[in-house]
């Protein structure tokens, strides 16, 4: 399968909701599957190109194939109501009405979880620093505006607010001029993150222009570029046979004469994506060009929620030099319902994984939870004075003092998310709450 997707699949052809029909392998659904689809699609943000069509979506497992849960709308992912309002909606073609109710849908889809809007974008000079946020000391993300989009959505893609045209959503970035500004400003920055969407959708010679103003400031405290992506996985050819993939290549190497380090977090949701050859040329040229591919995904129902998965997810990828990084907890956005896998399980499922490869796979860290506070992540389920507890720890934190600081919550095999979670032993709050309660007063 793999040849073929280099050959057929030099030319990159996406289909939204509006091209729903176009889709041959879609003639295979049923046609109340695929009024259901169409509805879903109306509210969520959909997208998906040939060559996740072609090579990575199973149609002989369809419903349950992972890469169709993963890419293509589920009629689950709306509440049974919202679904049979939207069908009819849908079916009644009126647009005014179709789009009033889409909006109305996304806004109890809780958008913006864990402070992004407010309490995330930094200030220069008085003025919000659009397409940038900086949580954590070291790392600055920058958001360039071209690349707030991808080959291919995710059905349960936390950033899908930025998907739908709700315009003050966008944290989008004018200028890599205002990042270097920042940058100077901020000497304890040493790594920037280029994320979206996903960076690797702009052209090579846009890309330039945001790299290149970084590497000619000569920031002394910068260290290292990084760029969170999910075409290894989705569009391979952007490192291997698309027209500039060889400029991209060209970037990336003089990002390292520099002296500055390149890592691309590539995101991996499941090992199907490491198989078609394609994909494995992609990270053996991301890796001959200098950088350090480190893969990290969250963990998803239905999509890759069992230990086997992702300790063959791990061992692949570790055997194609790749570094294991983090595994996930969706977020409590969008449809969370539909994708969510308690806490508990969660943690077996990264234990098993981990347990069942060689300390080379062992590299990877989760699950972990971007919560407002920090990166949260679950060391292990015991039961500590009587009381059975999660035993939790800040990879990293808003505030750099609260990392690595061992805490406790009491054992809820139901949870899903932080918010769910209640302090062990008794106590009244976590030890970063009134902190934290503080810095948002004064956001
Ligand atoms: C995860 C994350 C980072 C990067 O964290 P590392 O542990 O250094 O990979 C930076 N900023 C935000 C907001 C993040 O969520
Ligand atoms: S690739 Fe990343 S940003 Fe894009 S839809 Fe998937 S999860 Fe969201």
């Amino acid at each position: 399968m793999s040849d073929r997707a280099g050959q057929s699949h030099r030319r990159f052809r996406a289909y939204t909701n509006r091209d729903l029909d176009k889709i041959p392998q879609l003639s295979r659904l049923s046609a109340d599957h695929r009024r259901s689809l169409k509805a879903v699609a109306a509210v969520l943000p959909f997208r998906v190109n040939n060559y996740v069509l072609d090579e990575l979506i199973d149609w002989d497992r369809v419903p349950d194939d992972p890469m169709f849960q993963l890419t293509i709308p589920q009629p689950g992912m709306l509440a049974p109501d919202e679904l049979a309002r939207m069908r009819a909606l849908v079916e009644a073609g009126e647009r005014a009405a179709i789009v009033a109710a889409a909006r109305e849908l996304q806004r109890q889809l809780n958008p913006h979880p864990a402070g992004q809007l407010k309490l995330n974008v930094p200030s220069l000079d008085g003025a919000r620093v659009k397409g940038v946020q900086h949580k954590y000391r070291e790392t600055a993300l920058f958001f360039p505006t071209p690349g707030q989009t991808c080959h291919s959505y995710c059905t349960y893609c936390f950033r899908w607010a930025q998907f739908v045209g709700v315009d003050e959503l966008k944290f989008a970035a004018r200028e890599a001029d205002t990042l270097v500004r920042y940058l100077q400003r901020h000497p304890e920055v040493t790594d920037v993150l280029f994320t979206g969407g996903d960076p690797m959708v702009m052209r090579t010679r846009v890309l330039r222009r945001y790299v290149e103003p970084l590497l000619d400031a000569e920031l002394p405290g910068l260290t290292s570029i990084r760029f969170g992506t999910k075409a290894p996985a989705y569009w391979p050819q952007r490192f291997t046979t698309d027209d500039d993939a060889d400029d991209l290549m060209r970037l990336l190497e003089l990002v390292q004469r520099r002296g500055k380090h390149v890592s691309v977090m590539a995101h991996f949701s499941h090992p199907r994506e490491l198989e078609p050859a394609i994909a494995r040329s992609a990270i053996r040229r991301l890796q001959g060009a200098g950088a350090l591919v480190r893969c990290q995904a969250p963990l998803i129902r239905r999509v890759n929620d069992d230990a086997e998965t992702w300790s063959r997810m791990w061992h692949t990828q570790v055997s194609l030099g790749a570094v294991p990084y983090y595994m996930f907890i969706a977020r409590d956005t969008g449809p969370k319902e539909y994708f969510k896998v308690p806490l508990h399980r969660a943690y077996r499922i990264f234990r098993d994984a981990h347990a069942s490869l060689s300390g080379l796979a062992r590299t990877a860290r989760g699950p972990s939870m971007s919560t407002t506070p920090g990166k949260i992540v679950i060391d292990g389920a015991a039961e500590l004075a009587g009381e059975p507890v999660f035993a939790l720890r800040f990879l990293q934190a808003r505030r750099a003092a609260w990392t690595g600081r061992p805490f406790y919550a009491k054992l809820d095999e139901r949870a899903a998310w932080f918010d769910e979670l209640r302090p062990a032993f008794g106590e009244p709050a976590f030890f970063f709450e009134a902190e934290l309660a503080s810095m948002q007063r004064s956001a």
